[in-house]
C-alpha cells in the first residue's frame, strides 16, 4: 500500500509518499508561497525520475494538492501508474484539544473538532484542516487520517497538565497543558525502549526534541507524563525565536511599556525572542556555533541559556518520573549539535549520566552515546514523524 503524508501550513505544504510494503520514500516535496504565488519542487525518489522545480499557481492549498498528485502520477516525474495505488492520506494536525488521544479516520465530527481546536492552534489548525480538505476534494473516496501532535501528551496525569489558575478556565475554555512534538517524542521514546530491551511497563525515558522548536518529554510506562510545551508551543526550554518560560507579568510589562496590543507582545515572544534575540545573531544553531567560534559573546549566552534549561527540564523529569532509565536526543539540534547534547549532560553525573564523548561525536544516526557503565543509557535517535503517520494511516485504513 502506498500512503502519502501531508504536512501543510499555512503557505506550504510538504508531502512525502511512503511505499508501506518496505516503509521507503518513493517520492516527497513542497509546494511554498501558497496563496501568493507558487512554487512547486518535487522529487521522485526511484532511479531516472528528474526533479521538479518550478514556480507554479497556487491560489489556494487545493491547486497546490491538485499540482502534487498530478506531478505524483505523471509519466515524466510520476512515481505511481494511478491515484488509485494510493491508499490512505495521512494529516499531520497540530491540535487536538482534550477530544484525541490516538489518530482519527477524517469524518465531518473530526473536521469539526479540528475546528473546535482553532482558537488553541491559530496559526496551525486552519491550515491543516485546509490541506484535509483540498485532499478530500482532489482524491474522493480516498481515506483521509488525521494525526495529531498533541494526541501523545494525551495520558498525562491532570497534576501535569493543570496549571494553578481558576478551575473555570480548564472547565469551560479547556486552558491546560497540552504538549507537541507528540508523534516524534512517541517513536523515540518507543524506540529507546526497544533499543535498550526494556519493557515499556516500568521504563522511564526523557525525550529532548530540539529543534527550531523544541520541547521535552518524561515518559514512564511508555506513556507520556510530562511535557515542556503547554497550551500553545510557547512554553517551555528558550527555542530559535521562542521565549519559553517566562514569568507572565512580563506580557503586561512589556505591552505597557511599547503601548502595543497583547497579541503583539505574543507576537514578539513567538517569532522575535529565543536565541535569535539573546544571541542578536540568529535562530539557528550553525550560526550560532559560528559566532561563538568568532567569540561571540551574547551567541554563548543564548547556548548556554539553552543548554541549561534542557538540563534543568532533564533534572525536574528525573524527579517527577523518580528516575530515569534513558535519555533521547533528536529532531535537527539533538541529533546534529555534539556540543548541545554534551552541555546539556555536563554534571548530571551525579544521578547516573556518564557521556561517551567519543561516541557522542555522531550526527544524524542512532547511536548510544553514553558510556558502557553509565547507569542512564543516552542515545541520539534520528525522529521520523512522517513514517509515524504514515504506519498510523496505514494502520487505521487495514483495522
Ligand atoms: P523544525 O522544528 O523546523 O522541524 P529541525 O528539527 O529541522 O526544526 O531543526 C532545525 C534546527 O536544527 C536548526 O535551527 C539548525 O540550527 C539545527 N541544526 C541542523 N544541523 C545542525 C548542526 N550540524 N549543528 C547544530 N545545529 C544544527
Amino acid at each position: 500500500m502506498k500512503i502519502l503524508v501531508i504536512n501543510a501550513g499555512s503557505s506550504s505544504l510538504k508531502y512525502q509518499l511512503f511505499d508501506m510494503d518496505n516503509e521507503s520514500i518513493i517520492a516527497k516535496g513542497l509546494c511554498e508561497r501558497i496563496g501568493i504565488d507558487g512554487h512547486l519542487k518535487h522529487t521522485p525518489m526511484v532511479d531516472g525520475k528528474p526533479v521538479f522545480d518550478e514556480d507554479m499557481s497556487f491560489p489556494t492549498h487545493s491547486e497546490a494538492i491538485a499540482a502534487v498528485l498530478d506531478k505524483l502520477v505523471s509519466a515524466e516525474y510520476g512515481v505511481v501508474s494511478s491515484m488509485e495505488e494510493i491508499g490512505a492520506v495521512g494529516h499531520r494536525v497540530l491540535h487536538g484539544g482534550m477530544k484525541f488521544t490516538a489518530s482519527q479516520l477524517v469524518t465531518e465530527e473530526v473536521k469539526e473538532a479540528i475546528r473546535a481546536c482553532f482558537p488553541l492552534g491559530p496559526l496551525h489548525n486552519p491550515a491543516n484542516l485546509m490541506g484535509i480538505e483540498a485532499c478530500e476534494k482532489a482524491m474522493p473516496g480516498v481515506p483521509q487520517i488525521a494525526v495529531f501532535d498533541t494526541a501523545f501528551h494525551q495520558t498525562m496525569p491532570a497534576s501535569s497538565y493543570m496549571y494553578a489558575i481558576p478551575y473555570k478556565y480548564y472547565e469551560e475554555n479547556q486552558v491546560r497543558r497540552y504538549g507537541f512534538h507528540g508523534t516524534s517524542h512517541r517513536y523515540v521514546s518507543a524506540e529507546a525502549i526497544r533499543v535498550m530491551g526494556l519493557e515499556a511497563e516500568g521504563s522511564k525515558i526523557i525525550t529532548c526534541h530540539l529543534g527550531n522548536g523544541s520541547s521535552l518529554a518524561a515518559v514512564k510506562d511508555g506513556k507520556c507524563f510530562d511535557t515542556s510545551m503547554g497550551l500553545t508551543p510557547l512554553e517551555g526550554v528558550p527555542m530559535g525565536t521562542r521565549s519559553g518560560d517566562l514569568d507572565p507579568a512580563v506580557v503586561e510589562f512589556i505591552t505597557n511599556l511599547e503601548g502595543c496590543t497583547v497579541s503583539e507582545t505574543l507576537t514578539m515572544l513567538n517569532k522575535k525572542s529565543g536565541v535569535l534575540a539573546v544571541s542578536g545573531v540568529s535562530s539557528d544553531f550553525r550560526d550560532l556555533d559560528n559566532a561563538v567560534a568568532e567569540g561571540n559573546e551574547r551567541a554563548k549566552l543564548a547556548l548556554d541559556m539553552f543548554n541549561y534549561n534542557v538540563k534543568k527540564y532533564i533534572g525536574s523529569y528525573a524527579a517527577a518520573m523518580g528516575g530515569v532509565d534513558g535519555i533521547v536526543f533528536t529532531a535537527g539540534v539533538g541529533e546534529n549539535s555534539a556540543s548541545v547534547r554534551e552541555a546539556c549532560l555536563e554534571g548530571l553525573e551525579y544521578m547516573g549520566v556518564k557521556l561517551d564523548k567519543e561516541a557522542n561525536n555522531c550526527r544524524g544516526k542512532l547511536q548510544k552515546i553514553s558510556a558502557e557503565d553509565s547507569k542512564v543509557q543516552v542515545y541520539v535517535i534520528p525522529t521520523n514523524e512522517e513514517l509515524v503517520i504514515a504506519r498510523d494511516a496505514k494502520e487505521i485504513v487495514e483495522a
